[in-house]
């Protein structure tokens, strides 16, 4: 038999086993299988399309202005490297000083001016326009109070007065005490009473949260401030930054290093006329960086302590000012009863009262109430009971 004519045999064979359709089913779901796989390939096509044209475009150069001169702007970038350069007509009103810009890498044409309400700054550091808290809403820390409002809101609504005198406001105050004593609260309170801006972030996000970007934070926080001035920077838990290590050996260390010395930096180059001031915070002052309380960095140090008993008969009333209260309750009695507690205790006892009262759908806290208040408040964090919360009060 010749190749041709076995191989039509072969094709009247196949025709005839196809003839009965047994293996359309089968057919079938390898087609179905087939356009899937086409689907994913086509998907998987259009996203590296997509990713391709992301190549394709060059990252800018992130700068921020700094003077703007008959439509020329002065910008720079974040390694400090300052540029003139042009400012196209289209953005002329977008261009302000503060305003980020992204610029081509290889010519400095303007791409793109980012919103100043989209300031990523903004989103690091906590900033209140004014603070709501007065000194009515602190208890107990009255002479605290006197001298933070001769250091700090003088200088800042007064200036003239010291330009008078011939004398240097401080720049800087370390506070420092137990946790919940109002160190925070009374910062917050000195801002409103300068109708300042209250710019706060914590010492531990600097060196935690923002891994490697610790000491261009704290430059951006000192820029940010006296674009917002007259403001005070909070920076809480200095500890974290200004801890004194006498073998910095590892990264981290280095890092943490690094941001401290550009925190002195920072304190060294402002002067203290300016209306910026900077209040920080920490309750570990025995670690603490000598190098940060030296003259003209946070030179004044002030203790906030736990409360003593009339400390903590003021915080009780203030706490207890807008609640209903049964008259068999004794402000006295409660601030006697809680030695020990802190500000942020006495403030977590008139809310658990309270609950209690919501709970038993009493009209009023009673005596009862901030009796269990107390003892829940004041003995130690227990462990879970099982399937159980765990309830702090910090
Ligand atoms: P710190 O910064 O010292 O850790 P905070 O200022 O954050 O403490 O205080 C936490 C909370 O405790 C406050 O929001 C407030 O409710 C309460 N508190 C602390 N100290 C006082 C005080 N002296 N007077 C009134 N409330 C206080």
């Amino acid at each position: 038999m010749s190749f041709d004519s076995e191989n039509s045999s072969n094709v009247a064979q196949e025709r005839i086993s196809y003839k009965d359709f047994s293996e359309l089913p089968f057919l079938r779901t390898q087609l179905i299988n087939m356009q899937l796989q086409l689907q994913t390939i086509q998907r998987d096509n259009e996203r590296m399309k997509k990713e391709l044209e992301g190549y394709n475009v060059a990252p800018g150069i992130v700068c921020v202005v700094q003077e703007i001169i008959d439509g020329k702007a002065i910008v720079r970038n974040y390694n400090g490297i300052v540029f003139a350069i042009n400012v196209p007509e289209q953005y002329k009103d977008k261009f302000e000083i503060g305003t980020r810009v992204s610029l081509a890498q290889h010519n400095l044409a303007v791409l793109d001016v980012f919103s100043k309400d989209m300031d990523y700054r903004v989103n690091m550091f906590e900033l209140e326009d004014k603070p709501n808290i007065t000194y009515e809403s602190v208890g107990g820390l009255e002479k605290i109070i006197t001298e933070l409002e001769e250091m700090i809101t003088l200088p800042l609504t007064k200036p003239e007065l010291f330009t008078k005198f011939g004398i240097d406001s401080p720049k800087g105050i370390l506070l420092y005490g137990p946790p919940g004593t109002g160190k925070t609260m009374i910062a917050k309170a000195v801002a409103n009473q300068a109708k300042a801006k209250f710019i706060s972030l914590s010492g531990s996000d600097l060196v935690q949260k923002y891994i490697g970007e610790g000491a261009r934070l704290v430059r951006d926080l000192f820029v940010f401030a006296r674009d917002n001035a007259p403001a005070i920077i909070f920076i809480d838990e200095i500890d974290a930054v200004a801890s004194y290590r006498s073998d910095s050996t590892t990264g981290g260390d280095r890092e943490v290093y690094r941001t401290m010395m550009q925190l002195l930096v920072e304190l060294d180059g402002f002067n203290s006329n300016e209306q910026v001031k900077v209040l920080a915070a920490t309750n570990r002052i025995d670690i603490i960086d000598k190098a940060l309380l030296r003259p003209g960095r946070l030179d004044r140090i002030l203790h906030i302590d736990m409360p003593n008993e009339s400390g903590r008969r003021k915080i009780f009333e203030i706490h207890t000012k807008k609640m209903p209260i049964d008259s068999g309750v004794s402000i006295k009695e409660l601030a006697k009863e809680t030695e020990g507690a802190s500000g942020a205790d006495i403030a977590s006892i008139c809310r658990e009262a309270a609950m209690f009262a919501m709970r038993e759908k009493n009209k009023k806290v009673s005596k009862e109430n901030f009796k269990d208040a107390i003892s829940k408040a004041m003995k130690p964090a227990k462990e879970p009971e099982e399937g159980g919360l765990k309830t702090h009060y910090m």
